[in-house]
């Protein structure tokens, strides 16, 4: 992959992206305004040789001095409270930060992957969703901001692909967990890990019954390496098929939590739950059979890894603000 540029490289799935890249060698630039993405996920790799930070908006015209082998194109605002919050950086990003990390990568000769989303299937009609099935999208809906915009990123890939000839690649990520979430990017991972730990009750949307399939990010980040090393240039699902409940989740970070906390069925009266997809599965064949890849790490382990960061996260926190005082 040689000279390595992540869109995105100082949030959540970059930056471990990133450790991998410069674990195997590859030379690292990590773009990121920050606006989600955090200083601290990439703070021990500050000094490394291989690796370059820059704080930049993908969005603007992109220049970086030197050969690009690769780019992994991940920027993106990809937490409903997030895109709920910033519904139009969420389109630009999507639209003209795809644009011009595509030009960039048309100009330095470099392979192209688009970092996709199981929301392209919506509120989907066919379960699982196999990469076929062109989705149950509302465009004009409160979620229609993050759909479309990666649904435009996807089509534009498609587009630079056919009429400039790159071989580019697209991964539709299903939700993926771990380390270095944001706390605070209400999310049902992070919602349900911060809650437990902090004392306080799960907050579990409606009845708990919508379903979701989490994916630890080690495994993820395994599957986006194989892509870009294959000669497969159609969107690929990654994600762990092991479908539960929402509630069902919240009992499984109660008990690897030992918190023995509470769980209380609230009804959001905002637009967090509009158009919120009932059940979300992927179809993972294509990634099997093209890639040879499968998601290894079980819930319970990789749910645990996040519990101990989250905890030691708040506690450094909370040391912190005790020095301060
Ligand atoms: N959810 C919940 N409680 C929370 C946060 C989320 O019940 O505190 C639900 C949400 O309504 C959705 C699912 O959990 O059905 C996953 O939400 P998340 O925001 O993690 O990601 P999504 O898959 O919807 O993008």
């Amino acid at each position: 992959m040689g000279r390595v540029l992540i869109t995105g490289g100082a949030g959540f799935i970059g930056s471990h992206l990133a450790d991998r890249l410069l674990d195997e060698g590859h030379e690292v630039i990590a773009l990121d305004n920050l606006s989600t993405g955090h200083p601290r996920n990439i703070a021990h790799l500050i000094g490394h040789p291989g690796f370059k930070f820059l704080k930049y908006d993908v969005t603007d015209y992109i220049h970086v001095e030197g050969p690009l082998d690769t780019i992994f194109h991940l920027a993106s605002l990809p937490s409903p409270v997030d895109y709920l919050r910033m519904p139009i950086p969420t389109l630009k990003v999507g639209a003209l930060g795809t644009h011009k990390a595509l030009g960039l990568a048309r100009a330095k000769g470099a392979s192209f992957l688009l970092a996709s989303t199981s929301e392209v299937y919506g509120d989907p009609e066919v379960h699982p969703q196999p990469e076929e099935y062109w989705g149950n999208v509302n465009p004009v809906g409160p979620r229609g901001v993050y759909d479309e915009s990666k649904r435009f990123a996807e089509a534009m890939t498609m587009a630079y692909q056919r009429n400039h000839h790159m071989a580019n690649y697209i991964c539709r990520i299903f939700n993926t967990y771990g380390p270095r979430m944001r706390a605070d990017d209400g999310r049902v991972v992070t919602n349900f890990v911060a809650q437990a730990l902090r004392g306080e009750s799960l907050t579990v949307y409606d009845d708990g019954s919508r379903t979701r399939s989490f994916c630890f990010v080690s495994d993820l980040v395994d599957g986006m390496l194989r892509l870009v090393q294959s000669d497969h240039h159609e969107p690929v699902n990654l994600g762990n098929p092991n479908e539960m409940s929402i509630l069902e989740f919240a009992e499984r970070v109660v008990k690897l939590s030992g918190t023995g906390a509470e769980v209380d069925f609230i009804k959001p009266e905002d637009e967090r739950t509009q158009d919120d997809p009932k059940t979300r599965r992927p179809d993972i064949s294509k990634a099997r059979e093209l890639l040879g890849w499968e998601p290894s790490v079980s819930l319970d382990d990789g749910l645990s890894k996040t519990i101990d960061y989250f905890r030691d996260l708040f506690e450094s926190e909370k040391g912190g603000a005790t020095r301060q005082a």
